[in-house]
């Protein structure tokens, strides 16, 4: 299962990879190592990767603003260094920020050592920042080895990756992306790797929450599905608008399971 680079559970179509991601998901609790929600869960978990960007993380978060969701942002350190302010922004408008790594290294450019040092150096960071340490990581390219597992969870974070991916960042264009969720609509528990590094997720975005919330479906931050114990200074209180069962789901927390 360990592939010849010695990296396993990463992106790609290799059964023995989803087997082995599928196999630690059940064993293992969420706040260690998560690919999904509750499958009994109605809600969603947005997560976007590899920002801040100048241009369409405002934009972005504009547009979750103008719709009460809440979001997942996996930061890379490096973007956050030079974006401070939107990283802050996140966080006051109730999003969670987590980390993607420092300089977002390829699959095997980095020893279980090296990517440590990375994690650390972005925690520290964005603790820098928000007066909170992340602890929740996601692999670049959602590649990792059981080596810098076993750090990762040492050093106390949980692994996060994705059930959900329409490659929005190999995408022409944003039909592209609108395409594959007309195929694949949201269901409950999904947790969706979109980038607010390109424009297509925001293209795409308004069609998605609205379609994801006809059909009784809430958006909710990754720490209400890997523990409340982290980022919980960070939880916003948006309140929702809409006086339907979304507007108790949408605040996370451990409700979420359908009786
Ligand atoms: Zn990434």
């Amino acid at each position: 299962m360990v592939s010849r680079s010695g990296h396993w559970l990463g992106r790609g179509p290799s059964l023995g990879r989803q087997f082995l991601r599928r196999l630690l998901a059940t064993a293992l609790p969420r706040r260690l190592f998560v690919t999904s929600g509750p499958a009994t869960s109605r809600q969603v978990c947005l997560t976007f990767d590899d920002g801040p960007h100048p241009e369409f993380t405002p934009a972005l978060l504009d547009f979750l603003k103008s719709r009460m969701v809440r979001a997942t942002f996996f930061v890379v350190g490096r973007q956050a260094e030079q974006y401070p302010e939107l990283v802050r922004r996140m966080a006051s408008e109730g999003h969670v920020v987590a980390n993607h790594s420092y300089a977002h290294p390829r699959p095997g450019q980095r020893s279980a050592f090296q990517l440590m040092a990375e994690v650390a150096r972005t925690d520290a960071y964005v603790e820098s920042l928000l007066g909170i340490r992340p602890r929740l990581f996601r692999p670049p390219y959602g590649k990792t080895t059981p080596a810098q597992l076993w750090r990762l969870w040492r050093t106390g974070h949980g692994v996060v990756l994705w059930n959900v991916d329409p490659r929005d960042y190999a995408r022409v264009d944003s039909g592209e992306v609108r395409a594959w969720f007309d195929q694949r609509p949201l269901r409950g528990g999904d947790l969706v790797l979109l980038h607010d590094t390109c424009p297509h997720a925001i293209a795409v975005l308004p069609d998605l929450i609205e379609q994801a919330r006809g059909s009784g479906l809430c958006f909710t931050t990754l720490s209400a599905w890997a523990g409340p114990a982290y980022f919980a200074r960070a939880e916003g209180t948006f309140a929702s608008s809409r006086p339907t069962a979304s507007a108790a789901c949408e605040h996370g927390g451990y409700g979420f399971e359908q009786k």
